[in-house]
């Protein structure tokens, strides 16, 4: 197998730069951007919590209605690195479930009921998670009251988790099981809270996408991770830790942008204002990467 050493690859979270945090979905000039990197040879990973689910139909049903180029491979690392499989023209291959890193079925069962009987109104339970347990604002709730009842669901979650025996942390709080372990997570997001494995993260995400491509015999010269959360920048962290040239893109800069040993970028180094943010900023640095790459 020949090596192929493209200049960039990127490895993109989905909610934030990519599907609007507002719509859930994908704007059509994302999609055609998306496309026509492919088409230029600049191989595209996905990198995010969402589950295949998601990606199937937000992501990959658009691309392919918009023409993926027939030999080119898309990755989709989903629920942050527990799950995953590739796209092509001709639709999804095998979905890899990483079981060793699901939540128990029993504590899943519960927090379906949790949402069923206290927080019907503003959110609801993922049933297309594989590992992961998520549950998400509904679209027509006002997103100030869903952060409100975030809260209240986020604590009666860390008390199920205890009766459970389960150790978990939240943000920087820790809740240890009885014996001491913290194995899980709870992850709250401006949309959705997750609850996951402490194994599971943006940084897997980023090793499964070096070897799927790796594994395609594509070496990239550097790669581009973009994302709109904190937790984000571990795929950049990974990346430069293990030696891969990269910068990150922070497509919501709100929460200060941190010091780090490789490059962050935010709308501001594209020329645009501050207003520019989520999938406008996403859609800004897919379009400047291909007229970079196109010369
Ligand atoms: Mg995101």
């Amino acid at each position: 197998m020949s090596l192929d050493t493209p200049p960039l690859a990127l490895l993109l979270d989905v909610d934030g730069p990519i599907a609007s945090p507002i719509t859930r979905k994908v704007a059509p000039g994302i999609i055609a951007s998306l496309n026509a990197l492919l088409r230029v040879g600049i191989p595209v990973v996905f990198n995010t919590g969402r589950s295949d689910a998601f990606i199937l139909e937000q992501v990959m049903a658009p691309m392919i209605a918009a023409g993926i180029p027939a030999r080119s491979v898309v990755h989709a690392v989903c629920e942050k690195g527990a799950v995953w499989f590739s796209f092509t023209a001709n639709g999804p291959g095998t979905i890899h479930v990483d079981r060793d890193l699901a939540m128990p079925t029993s504590f899943a069962d519960d927090v379906r009921s949790l949402v069923g009987e206290s927080y019907a109104d503003h959110m609801f339970f993922d049933e297309t998670k594989r590992a992961m347990v998520s549950v998400e604002q509904l679209v027509a709730v006002d997103n100030d009251d869903y952060l409100t009842q975030q809260k209240l669901f986020d604590s009666d979650v860390l008390a199920l988790m205890s009766r459970h025996g389960l150790g978990a942390v939240r943000l920087e709080h820790r809740y240890p099981a009885p014996d001491g372990d913290i194995n899980y997570r709870v992850d709250p997001s401006i949309i959705s809270t997750d609850i996951e494995s402490v194994r599971l993260g943006k940084d897997l995400g980023a090793s499964r996408a070096v070897e799927l491509l790796c594994a395609e015999g594509i070496v990239p010269a550097a790669w581009r991770t973009v994302g709109d959360s904190r937790t984000d920048y571990a795929m950049a962290d990974w990346l430069h830790h293990q030696g891969h040239e990269v910068k990150h893109v922070d497509v919501r800069p709100k929460d200060g942008v941190p010091t780090k040993p490789y490059q962050v970028l935010t709308a501001a180094d594209l020329g645009l204002g501050a207003d520019i943010i989520h999938d406008h900023a996403g859609a800004s640095f897919l379009q400047a990467w291909l007229d970079a790459v196109r010369g």
